[in-house]
């Protein structure tokens, strides 16, 4: 596979620290990443990485968020089993991909896979869209009905009339430069209007305590590995203001975590596979988890965060 190394986006002179290597734990794919550290401004990104011709090999159509999100039509036996995932689904939702208080306008979902998001805002009154890199995903939010590219953003043309927000949930770390990324798609939003994001967050202490066996890192997939800091200083870069930083109420990172560890110890480790599993598998688990959430979350210890920031 064809590795390249890079600059820090942040234009800083070459003076990293390596902080671990990991390999890819979710798909096994074979390689070794190392994770390295700007010590000028604390950026911390996967280097040498995947170059972004090389990057589609590790997203295979398995991969998690494409099947994760599909809607169907919700007649019949299966549609009752999903019409409550729906709702967990919208619960999720909430615990996670929350938006600046807005009316409904246009919204634009960069990595919108198979446009679960897309039809929870076109239900309340949105006019979306969609970018997906997956032509596959992508079909799949087009069967919806909603306008859905396929391809990389950069690759999108300018749309004919400004969004009021757009969306990326758990995108920016998948970017390769996520700089120029924010800077193209702040043209593409009105003056005034929003943008909101999640992103892993390695200023928690599970970051620390599992390392290279850190559910969230997700090696080679994630390119980037931002903090509450770094989150801060590229979007700035990319000409946003950060107006807010919130903890996800989610802590099934910590749990897959620990059955990456457990199967460190042991590779056909029952238990490490089922922890493993929990992560992408429970959503009833959630719910359950719910209040310990709040709480971690409250202290920005659940690894992930939500950023909202303003086009000034
Ligand atoms: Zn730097």
């Amino acid at each position: 596979m064809t590795l390249e190394t890079k600059l820090c986006p942040l234009g800083c002179s070459p003076n990293e620290i390596l902080i671990l290597t990991g390999e890819d734990l979710l798909h096994n794919i074979p390689g070794k990443f190392p994770v390295v550290k700007c010590l000028t401004c604390g950026l911390v990104r996967t280097d040498p990485r995947p170059s972004p011709e090389a990057i589609g090999f590790y997203y295979p159509d398995s991969y998690g968020p494409y099947s994760g999100t599909r809607i169907t039509d919700g007649k019949g036996e299966a549609g009752r089993k999903t019409r409550w995932h729906h709702l967990l689904r919208r619960f999720a939702d909430f615990r996670t991909n929350s938006i600046p208080p807005l009316p409904p306008g246009r919204m634009l979902e960069i990595g919108c896979a198979s446009g679960s998001f897309l039809h929870r805002m076109a239900s309340e009154g949105w006019s979306v869209t969609g970018i997906e890199l997956s032509e596959h995903a992508a079909a799949a939010a087009r069967s919806l009905g909603f306008p859905v590219y396929a391809g990389k953003v950069e690759s999108v043309p300018e749309p004919s009339e400004p969004y009021d927000l757009v969306v990326g949930w758990m995108v920016l770390e998948h970017l390769h430069d996520p700089v120029d990324t924010l800077e193209q798609i702040r043209k593409w939003v009105r003056p005034g209007g929003w943008l909101a994001i999640s992103t892993p967050d390695i200023s928690a202490v599970e970051f620390r305590l599992f390392k290279e066996r850190w559910y969230a890192l997700h090696l080679p997939n994630h390119l980037f590995h931002f903090s509450r800091g770094t989150i801060t200083k590229v979007l700035q870069k990319g000409g946003w203001d950060v107006k807010k930083i919130m903890g996800q109420r989610v802590i099934t990172n910590i749990l897959g975590s620990i059955g990456l560890v457990l199967l460190k110890g042991c590779p056909d480790s029952k238990l490490g596979r089922l922890f493993l599993s929990l992560p992408t598998a429970g959503l009833w688990l959630n719910v359950i988890l719910y209040p310990v959430s709040c709480v971690m979350a409250r202290l920005g210890q659940t690894g992930c965060m939500t950023v909202w920031a303003q086009r000034p």
